[in-house]
């Protein structure tokens, strides 16, 4: 509800790169990042007579994605040609899905319990890249052309800027998990477009306006927000002010959002089918071997995390919201101590830690810390043989790349704990020389008290006692010495 008067509806169109080898239509590789026009051939370059050829590959992926949503695949489904006229689509057409696409139906649970329900997703072609911040010039890469993308599309249950973000965190994570793609906004893997129309409660739904070039989620929501707070506005005023069914474009330096085209020059895609490829049949086999293929998704992992492992639902949300993070506790879990504790050195050191596009990039290939050395942490500060602090120093070398393994580490930089009894006894009856008073008010019950004692048996130590097994042989010396 924007105010007293006005409820917001807000739909999504969601576009997915698939995280293929090669491109939709032909042996190109899907890549990102590579030098313009390297990865190019006469089918994604639209040369005359050039034939697309189905990659099957895409058609899995795609598949997995209309599972994780629960959507309904059909056998059959029809490509077409949406025609226009740009620069980055050398062909003239995308090929897409029109009438018939290859799932419909299916939704994304919101934490409220609401479903967002989803009216389709289709598969098809993305257009190449025009490059505008040279100058005079527009140039244009051809490496993404041809790229495979699923495109997403909400029936208009949202209602807030928050909601649309949430919807679109869950679908993100759902298809991470699902090895659909890497959902990299910043690589444009995952984009989305916005519609939004003001109503009052019970009446026909307003005009909506359709928000363009969205990279980011941040922008979702300050451009959701923007957009309710100007379309109420025109609503409060009347008469005169009525809101135009147009595509907006957000501009996040100015944070307001301005006009791109509207209705009146609304473009006429002439769909019609595609002339060059058979209908899409996706084989129930293919279905089932995705079905079985298809991991633990994001809210059955939280729903574990919690109910099995008793772990909070801050850290299962943390865990359960990137394919690395999950996979890396779940290996170490198999031979650490508690998930508990696990979960602390993962949230502290390799969370941040993967914001680094190095770190990052070597959890690409597996994972960004050896588990192995992740659970041999977590057990030695359980069991006291290192500090809390030492422990995430070490996981802050290991994520980082150090070279040594981590008895080295634990040595070189002098973190194990000492546990042996009897050094720590010599500290322990060190510090309590001349130190009667403070025995007496602990056996008074000020356990408090027993900090002076370990502050000295620390320093006596340069740090290195294990302080819970001081603190506990100080409490038993000074009962001891009762009598
Ligand atoms: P168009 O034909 O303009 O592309 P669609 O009916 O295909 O519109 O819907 C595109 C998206 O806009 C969908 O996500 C849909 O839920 C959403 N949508 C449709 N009507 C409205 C509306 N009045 N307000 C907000 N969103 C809407
Ligand atoms: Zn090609
Ligand atoms: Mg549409």
């Amino acid at each position: 509800m924007t105010n007293a008067d006005y409820a917001a509806v807000i739909g999504l169109e969601v576009h997915c790169q698939l995280g293929t080898r090669t491109k939709l239509f032909c042996g190109c590789r899907n890549t990102f990042g590579e030098p313009p026009n390297t990865h190019v051939c006469p089918v994604c370059s639209g040369q005359p007579g050039a034939l697309p050829v189905l990659n099957e590959a895409a058609v899995r992926l795609a598949v997995r994605a209309a599972l994780a949503v629960e959507g309904t695949i059909r056998a059959t489904s029809d490509f077409d040609r949406k025609n226009y006229f740009y620069c980055d689509l050398p062909k003239g057409y995308q090929i897409t899905q029109f009438d018939a696409p290859y799932c419909q139906g299916g939704g994304v649970r919101l934490a409220s319990g609401r479903t967002v329900r989803l009216r389709r997703i289709h598969l098809e072609e993305d257009a190449g890249k025009a490059i505008h911040d040279r100058g005079d010039a527009t140039l244009v890469d051809l490496n993404r052309a041809g790229v495979p993308l699923i495109e997403a599309v909400t029936e208009a249950d949202l209602q807030t800027a928050d909601e649309a973000h949430e919807f679109l965190t869950a679908l993100k994570e759902m298809l991470r998990f699902a090895g659909v793609s890497d959902c990299d906004m910043e690589k444009g893997s995952l984009r989305c477009d916005v519609n939004v129309s003001l109503h009052r409660p019970g009446e026909p739904w307003g005009t909506k306006v359709e928000l363009k070039n969205l990279n980011s989620f941040r922008f979702v929501r300050d451009s959701l927000e923007h957009e309710i707070a100007r379309q109420s506005g025109l609503l409060e005023r009347g008469a005169g002010h009525e809101i135009r069914q147009e595509t907006r474009l957000w501009d996040a330096d100015r944070a307001e959002t301005r006009v791109m085209r509207s209705k009146e020059d609304a473009d006429d895609y002439r769909y019609f089918p595609e002339p060059d490829l058979p209908a899409l049949v996706i084989p129930a086999t293919l279905i089932e071997a995705e079905r079985a293929a298809l991991p633990e998704l994001p809210a059955a992992k939280r729903a574990r995390y919690t109910e099995t492992l008793g772990l909070s639902a801050y850290d299962a949300d943390l865990l359960s919201s990137d394919p690395v993070v999950a996979h890396l506790f779940e290996a170490a879990l198999e031979t650490a101590a508690s998930p508990k504790s696990l979960a602390n050195l993962i949230a502290n050191e390799v969370v941040p830690a993967l914001a680094e596009p190095a770190v990052r990039a070597r959890a690409e290939h597996g994972h960004p810390v050896a588990p192995a050395d992740l659970a041999r942490v977590t057990r030695e500060v359980e069991s006291g043989a290192i500090h809390a602090n030492g422990g995430r120093r070490v996981l802050e070398l290991l994520v980082r790349g150090d070279e040594r393994d981590v008895d080295r580490i634990l040595q070189e930089e002098h973190l194990l704990l000492v546990t042996d009894e009897a050094a720590l006894e010599r500290w322990c009856r060190q510090a309590l020389v001349g130190r009667e008073d403070v025995a007496r008010e602990v056996r008074a019950g000020k356990t408090k008290a027993i900090g002076a004692l370990m502050g000295a048996v620390m320093k006596a130590s340069h740090g290195q006692a294990a302080p819970e097994r001081v603190r506990a042989l100080l409490q038993r010396m000074i009962d001891e010495s009762e009598a």
